[in-house]
């Protein structure tokens, strides 16, 4: 059995810019060090595994076909090893998704699908997110907890939640990983 810890990133204000919703693959902007930060989480011996609220899906912004097309486009661009999403809001206007499910953020469903699929060391894993829902199911997970100001940030928390580290952006995260100096397998 071979485990490794994994950093759990939320896509927008972390790997792209925080926008209130994209609905076309074409409007995703990745951020231009996403791809080295990503390298650089693999070489440290982590996986890199996003874990993204979408709920416009479920108010029927765009459908979910155009996610997993953003999905495809994120992993070519940024060698993220898998993409997990929740597409539903419990006051959605499409009703296959209008539902209260356990995935959405601050819920750890996704977390706990991602621990099902891949072999996780929990221990030294992280929870890397710009709101407060990335936070507490970080919190809730038992795992270590990143607040980046790249996105939503500090200024704009929904609440007040404590996570362990607050950073500027995921390039000051990957340097943080390095100081660690936690040596997975690397290989
Ligand atoms: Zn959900």
């Amino acid at each position: 059995m071979n485990m490794r810890p994994a950093v759990f990133l939320d896509r927008d204000g972390v790997l792209t810019v925080e926008e209130s919703y994209v609905c076309l693959a074409e409007q995703l902007k990745i951020f231009p060090y996403a791809k080295e930060c990503i390298e650089e989480i693999h070489r440290w011996g982590y996986y890199a595994i996003v874990i993204t609220n979408q709920s416009g899906i479920a108010r029927g912004l765009f459908p979910e076909e155009e996610l997993q097309k953003m999905n495809q486009m994120l992993m070519q661009q940024t060698s993220v090893d898998a993409v997990y999403y929740c597409p539903h809001h419990p006051e959605g206007k499409v009703k296959k998704y209008a539902v209260t499910c356990n995935c959405r953020k601050p819920q750890t469903g996704l977390l706990k699908k991602a621990c099902q699929d891949f072999q996780i060391d929990l221990t030294h894993s992280f929870m890397v997110g710009d709101r407060a829902g990335d936070i507490l199911a970080g919190i809730e997970m038992g795992i270590k907890t990143v607040l980046l100001e790249s996105g939503y940030g500090s200024q704009r928390l929904e609440q007040n939640v404590q996570p362990h580290y607050r950073l500027e952006d995921l390039k000051a995260f990957v340097e943080l990983l390095g100081e660690q100096g936690y040596k997975g397998d690397c290989h």
